[in-house]
């Protein structure tokens, strides 16, 4: 039904970036079409696969999705691996125009000895276990120690802290996956430590994933109160945002709570910290194991004041017992072609709002890196969707020539063996997924493999 002589765009990954950008581009312009290629059979990306269990109201956006994958100048094609099953060159070819938008699927190392040590994980590979991630299924991470140390004190860091300490009772009324909540049911981690490189005024998370932390049933914080010293003192020049966030803080470490509060606090059986001036130097073996049984932290000061200051080590280290390590420093993207610029440091596509190369952009975390909640990431999208309805008004994309679109793809994929998985067929996989939660008492129960989400799509 698509005319032949519309324009015709793509945009690789099926996250919040290409959904988004392609909602404005539709906006935008009447005659335009877009096709969204997406590698897993499941759309919405870190929104499926990294917003926590128990925040569904993050979750919501979905809806929005759901209305630009059904516009009618708009179609979805999972289980598509952009430069595997279809390569760059083959998308450039068949449109006027491509949208890198495929996030950060990879993580920062620490770069420390013992790092792959069993016991040892990445942020990344956790939340994908508990979340359903079918690359991380076989993960099983080791519950059975008391102490669990994450390093990293984002947003991140504390989902996966939470998730760790959140009593199974609340757990299991989320979408989190059934064999993560029977390892956590089984889990003997009553203590997390949340490990960062610099101090109070410097810590990564927003507010609203502190205060959960400072709420969360069954738990009580416990800091180190020589961590906050001149932090007070130090209030008065940072801004409103962090000024908050490091009030609620002094509150949580160092204030004596009212009685209510008191008695939450003496009834807890689980504690969390964070851990301030450390990094980590080596993973410690047990005795005779490849087995983690602790982690040496190299303690650090700091030069210079406020968000900018940076950690010096002091030279002192210190041992911390642990039979789990998570490591929540960074997700990194990749590169999917050699043909596209690539800046290794920074691990994100060079660009000029969002430009790439001419009929070639970027948005989301592979244009910004991974930092961000969903509304930078919408707002990071629309300026990439402005630049290319810029260009092509002002004929910078070439519009002159027919482009064949998801026709000429589909044939080559059919040739490949592919077979794309279209929204209708996700809508499939959905329902089977809400009514075997319906089941259970959850909003849904993901799927856990490639193969079984295929069966479903393409019954
Ligand atoms: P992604 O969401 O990663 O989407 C990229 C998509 O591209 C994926 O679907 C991927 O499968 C696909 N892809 C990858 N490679 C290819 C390929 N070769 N071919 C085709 N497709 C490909 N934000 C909030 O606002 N609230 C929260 O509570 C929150 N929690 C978070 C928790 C975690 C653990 C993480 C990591 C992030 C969280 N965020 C949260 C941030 C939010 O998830 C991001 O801002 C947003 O998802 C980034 O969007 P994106 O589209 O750039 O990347």
């Amino acid at each position: 039904s698509f005319s032949s002589r519309s324009p015709k765009f793509c945009v690789v990954g099926g996250g919040p970036a290409g959904f988004y950008t392609a909602q404005h581009v539709l906006r935008a312009r009447q005659d335009v079409e877009v096709d969204v290629y997406e590698r897993l059979p499941v759309p919405f990306g870190l929104v499926r696969f990294g917003v926590a269990p128990d925040h569904p109201e993050v979750k919501n956006v979905i809806n929005t999705f759901t209305q630009t994958a059904k516009h009618s100048r708009c179609n979805f094609y999972g289980n598509v691996n952009v430069g595997k099953d279809v390569s760059l060159g083959e998308l450039r070819q068949a449109y006027h125009a491509v949208v890198l938008s495929y996030g950060a699927e990879d993580n920062r190392r620490m770069g420390v000895p013992g790092e792959d040590l069993a016991g040892v994980y990445s942020a990344k590979d956790f939340v994908g276990w508990y979340n359903g991630l079918p690359s991380c299924q076989e993960l099983s991470p080791d519950l059975s120690g008391d102490t669990a140390v994450v390093l990293g004190q984002g947003n991140v860091a504390l989902d996966v802290a939470r998730i760790l300490l959140s009593p199974v009772d609340i757990l299991k009324k989320t979408d989190i996956t059934q064999p993560a909540l029977e390892a956590l049911e089984k889990s003997q981690v009553r203590r997390v430590l949340i490990v960062g490189r610099r101090g109070p005024v410097q810590i990564a998370c927003t507010i609203k994933e502190l205060r959960e932390m400072a709420k969360l049933p069954g738990t009580r914080p416990q800091m180190l109160a020589s961590d906050f010293d001149g932090v007070a003192e130090a209030l008065k020049d940072v801004p409103r945002p962090r000024k908050r966030l490091t009030e609620l803080l002094l509150k949580t470490a160092l204030e004596v709570p009212d009685e209510d509060e008191q008695e939450r606090r003496r009834r807890a059986s689980r504690v969390w910290a964070f851990r301030f001036f450390r990094s980590p130097v080596e993973v410690l073996a047990g005795p005779g194991t490849s087995r983690t049984a602790g982690i040496r932290l190299a303690v650090n000061r700091l030069e210079g004041s406020g968000e900018r200051a940076h950690a010096v080590l002091t030279g002192e280290v210190e041992d911390v017992p642990c039979g789990l390590i998570i490591s929540s420093i960074g997700y990194r993207s990749t590169l999917v072609d050699p043909s596209v610029p690539f800046d290794s440091r920074k691990a994100i596509v060079p660009n000029i709002n969002g430009r790439v190369h001419q009929g070639l952009y970027c948005s989301g975390w592979l244009k910004t890196g991974p930092t961000g909640v969903i509304a930078t990431t919408m707002n990071n999208s629309f300026d990439t969707a402005k630049s290319l309805t810029d260009d092509m008004a002002s004929g910078a994309v070439d519009l002159s020539a027919a482009k064949a679109g998801s026709q000429s793809i589909a044939g080559l994929l059919e040739k490949r063996g592919v077979k794309p998985v279209t929204f209708s067929d996700w809508e499939k996989i959905d329902s089977v997924e809400t009514s075997r939660g319906e089941a259970t008492g959850k909003p849904r129960e993901k799927l856990l493999t490639v193969q079984e989400m295929l069966q479903v799509a393409h019954q």
